[in-house]
């Protein structure tokens, strides 16, 4: 799967509507402290469905929603989507149009009061079908392919558990596990 566009809208410092190409290869992000280089690898994780708000720097998960500034009101709500292209043969896990059709689209929005909501490929999905998607893709919001601040040092430390489970992400195996726990659940 290549991540080929990022749009924001109400998502922390990105308060007006931001559309940005990645191409493909090693992308880095560089910009003067503050200018919200870790809140658009944050916006990744949180589109692909990272539900923990520390991970987000935040105390709760409206925080990822613009706070406003002296000088300009709060928004009631985020937005950011992601268009990705799947690699051929890689499972559509039921959202595209058909089987042949590379074109992912994910939406997740969240709105004050009313918590979070996805769209994958203009169908409302749910949290875990979204998590599916990337898990499979060996991608997802802990994905090895995302290097943010600290996580070269936090891999060196990690206990064997967590460095295992680094690695089935990495394999695109960790969507196994979740299935296994529903399977075991009926
Ligand atoms: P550094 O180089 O120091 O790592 P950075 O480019 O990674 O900086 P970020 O941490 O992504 O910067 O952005 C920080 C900015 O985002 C701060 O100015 C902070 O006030 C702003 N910010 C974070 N959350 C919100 C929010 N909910 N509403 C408005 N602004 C926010
Ligand atoms: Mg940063």
């Amino acid at each position: 799967m290549r991540i080929k566009s990022l749009k924001l809208a109400g998502f922390k410092s990105f308060v007006e509507p931001a559309d940005l190409k990645i191409e493909s290869g090693l992308t880095g992000i560089v910009g003067p402290n503050g200018c919200g280089k870790s809140n658009l690898l944050e916006a990744i994780r949180w589109v692909m469905g990272e539900n923990s708000a520390k991970s987000m720097r935040g105390g709760g998960m409206e925080d990822v929603i613009f706070a406003g500034t002296a000088s300009r009101p709060p928004r009631d709500f985020a937005e950011v989507t992601i268009r990705a292209e799947r690699d051929v043969g890689e499972p559509a896990a039921g959202f595209a149009s058909n089987d042949d059709d590379p074109e992912l689209e994910v939406t997740r929005r969240i709105e004050r009061g009313a918590g979070s909501a996805y769209r994958a490929n203009g169908r409302d999905v749910r949290a875990k079908d979204v998590a599916l998607i990337f898990a499979d893709a060996a991608t997802g919001a802990h994905s090895p392919a995302l290097v943010s601040q600290g996580r070269i040092g936090a891999i060196i430390a990690a206990k064997p558990q967590e460095r295992r489970q680094m690695l089935e992400e990495a394999a695109g195996i960790s969507g196994l596990h979740v299935r296994r726990k529903d399977a075991e659940q009926k």
